[in-house]
């Protein structure tokens, strides 16, 4: 290699060194990264393969020679007795096996053979928190530290006595007179949602994920507000430990080749530590070989988003202390043990626009358009951003560059901005003020999130979606009818409405793109079955705000006819079984919107005609269609209970009186109703009238 190669090589190198210790500076010391922890463990990586092609330039203070970084001066600083390492990390089952190859060829050469089925394992989850060491004198918690740049960690006493999980005092009689417990402190995930909320109701900085929230709150200068944060507690290993026997105190340092400690194997240390009341997580295995260890990956990988807490990945220990020693330790973390790790689920990128979309019901959704980024699986390129208010709680910009999550099967999200890495030429997002697809006016009521395009079904995004909701399988159930083609019949100008779609003919539709005879013909006969739906799909299908498959159905058991629907007030409707007065209101709205009132009245004049549900009911209902008012304190029912009878008839309860009154059930004190009812010349009853009327007497 020429030299100027060599120097170049060294440059490279050397701008990754210092890359990577301001990102570990950032998120270790300051709880802010702004890289996410892939992108972090690529620049490892490349610096690893540099280093390791040109071992000539390694040097000691190496990220990839170090652990973490120098703890912060705002604590006390604590010297760890034992060293805290890290973990190498493997990221494919290639990297397991060559693991575990070397770990069989190293035990071999110093004569411990493998057991039969190869090399023993302990399998343990990798939690996704920070690093921590607890110190107990005589069974007495006495000191807590971080990491930190793993010789010397902050002193964090205080707040981890604050965290319930972890004893104050080892149980049992024969506790060591020095443990050192290494693990893991962390925030379950509802924890972590619960806390943000808290956070952003107060106005406080929320936090990005549960392992930047646990971390946050360990680290704080006050304990008290560490007592206010819901922190929990794994063990996984162990630093200095000193036990008695034969009226002896014994030293053991494994690092120092102690071979002899407390138990034999890493997993009867495990099972020790829960003996005398710490933490140590169940899900944790004796495996043998590569296979074993990989079949571990898959499980706990498809238990991963089912976890109460987040993990980046399960971690691989040789489970015999004296293979362990055998094999010892590389510059920053042992050879014994490898972070077998997850794909990432957050990534960084960029957000290149924010555009909006426009819903069924005209809400004006903004959606960051991200430079696409490979994440929980798939490549991301857009991302909700929900409403405007949550774009503002986030802060994010064009141009920014953000943290996407996608985890399990949930749709990508974007977490967080990261204001430190904001160009100068950034934008703030403004909502339109006229809707982009239809240009009408866009209006925010004042107690809703959402923006609304007003264009109602003269929008084209609306009325798309629309029909694609009113083709649905719990709507009208149109198989055939998809987004595509839904499209294109709007876009064309043919069909309108919901009405229009059942004006097709089948010679129109094989005009379609991607439409031959027999699909059209299929669909065709799709659309002549949904000439006859039931009540409750139609009401559902016309897609009224509010209006779900559940009220749709209790509404319509309620009326038993569309037309009764429409006529009933937001005082019938309120009658109806869990419909609230933003549900009534919604669905009075809607029928008295002209243009919907057309609609329906083109989907009669088209043949859609639902199914009633009252002809179902026939015989049992006297009081169908009639609509009654009840006044005044009747003898021997409740309001609520001549309401529930009058309704089992099949008649309606209004709070009004008017002409349609079939009958004003007066009792007791009756006031102004009666008079009204009088005047008007309806008909008045008593409760036992009421009672023949209903069969009850
Ligand atoms: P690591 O997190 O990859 O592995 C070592 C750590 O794993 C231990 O210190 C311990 O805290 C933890 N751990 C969890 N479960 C364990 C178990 N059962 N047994 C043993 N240890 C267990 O290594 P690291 O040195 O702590 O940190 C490196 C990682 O931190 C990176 O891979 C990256 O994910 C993240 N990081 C991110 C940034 C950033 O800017 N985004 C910066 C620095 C580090």
């Amino acid at each position: 290699m020429k030299s100027g190669d060599t120097r170049s090589v060294a440059q490279h190198i050397e701008a990754l060194r210092r890359e990577i210790d301001e990102h570990n500076h950032r998120y270790y010391v300051l709880d802010e990264p702004v890289v996410s922890d892939a992108e972090y463990d690529r620049l490892m990586k490349e610096l690893s393969a540099l280093e390791e092609a040109h071992p000539d330039l390694i040097t000691p203070d190496s990220p990839t020679q170090r652990v973490g970084a120098a703890p912060l001066a705002a604590f006390d600083s604590v010297r760890h007795a034992v060293v805290m390492r890290s973990l190498n990390n493997a990221f494919e089952a290639d990297e397991v096996r060559a693991f575990d190859r070397r770990n069989a060829e190293g035990l071999a050469a110093a004569g411990l053979l493998p057991s039969e089925g190869g090399v023993e394992y302990m399998a343990e989850l990798k939690f996704d928190g920070l690093a921590v060491s607890l110190r107990y004198e005589a069974g007495q918690l006495v000191r807590a530290a971080t990491r930190g740049d793993g010789q010397t960690g902050e002193d964090i006493t205080a707040n981890v006595r604050t965290i319930r999980s972890v004893p104050l005092r080892l149980k049992g009689s024969e506790v060591p007179d020095v443990l050192e417990v290494r693990g893991e402190v962390l925030m379950t995930r509802k924890d972590f949602e619960r806390l943000n909320e808290t956070q952003q109701k107060r106005g406080d900085k929320v936090f990005v994920n549960p392992r930047n929230a646990a971390a946050g709150s360990l680290r704080q200068l006050d304990p008290r507000i560490t007592a206010s944060r819901p922190l929990r507690f794994f063990a996984y290993g162990w630093g200095e430990i000193r036990v008695r026997r034969d009226g002896q105190v014994d030293l053991f340092r494994q690092e120092a080749g102690d071979a002899e400690m407390p138990r034999p194997t890493h997993s009867d240390m495990l099972d020790w530590f829960a003996e005398l009341g710490l933490p140590v997580n169940d899900l944790r295995r004796r495996l043998k070989g590569a296979d074993e260890l990989l079949a571990f990956y898959e499980d706990i990988g498809a238990r991963r988003s089912s976890l109460p807490f987040e993990i980046d990945g399960v971690v691989y220990k040789v489970n015999q202390l004296a293979a362990q020693d055998v094999l010892g330790y590389v510059a920053r973390a042992p050879r014994y043990a490898v972070a077998h790790k997850f794909p990432a689920q957050e990534e960084t990128t960029l957000v290149e626009d924010i555009g909006v979309q426009v819903g069924r019901t005209g809400a004006l959704t903004p959606v960051a358009r991200l430079q696409p980024v490979f994440v929980g699986g798939v490549t991301v390129t857009n991302a909700t951003l929900h409403n405007e208010d949550e774009v503002r709680r986030k802060d994010v910009r064009i141009g920014d560059t953000v943290i996407v999550r996608r985890a399990g099967d949930v749709i990508p999200e974007v977490v967080a901005s990261i204001p430190a890495l904001r160009p100068d030429d950034a934008r703030e997002f403004r909502m339109p003020e006229s809707c982009p697809v239809c240009g009408s006016a866009v209006e925010r009521l004042e107690d809703e999130a959402a923006s609304r395009c007003t264009g109602g079904l003269f929008c084209a995004a609306q009325r798309k979606q629309s029909l694609t909701h009113a083709a649905s399988r719990k709507a009208l159930d149109i198989e055939g009818l998809g987004e595509k083609l839904v499209d294109q019949l709007v876009d064309s100008g043919r069909v309108k409405s919901l009405a229009d779609l059942f004006t097709l003919t089948a010679l129109e539709l094989a005009a379609y793109e991607r439409m031959g005879r027999k699909s059209a013909e299929n669909l065709m006969r799709a659309i002549e079955e949904a000439r006859k739906p039931a009540l409750e799909r139609l009401l559902y299908a016309l897609g009224i705000r509010h209006v779900g498959e559940t009220t749709a159905r209790d509404v319509s058991a309620h009326f038993g006819s569309l037309d009764a629907i429409m006529a009933a007030s937001e005082e019938d409707l309120l009658a109806v079984r869990d419909v609230g007065p933003v549900v009534a209101a919604s669905i009075r709205r809607f029928f008295d919107e002209p243009h919907n009132r057309e609609i329906i009245a083109a989907l009669q004049k088209a043949g859609v005609e639902p199914v009633h549900q009252a002809v179902a009911r026939q015989g049992k209902q006297p009081l169908a269609g009639k609509t009654l008012v009840l006044t005044g304190t009747l003898p021997n029912w409740s309001r609520d209970e001549a309401t529930r009878h009058i309704m089992a008839a099949g008649g309606k309860v209004s709070g009004s009186v008017s002409r349609k009154t079939a009958y004003v059930v007066a009792g007791e004190e009756a006031g102004s109703k009666l008079e009204k009812a009088e005047s008007l010349g309806v008909t008045v009853i008593d409760e036992a009238k009421l009672r023949a009327l209903l069969g009850r007497e």
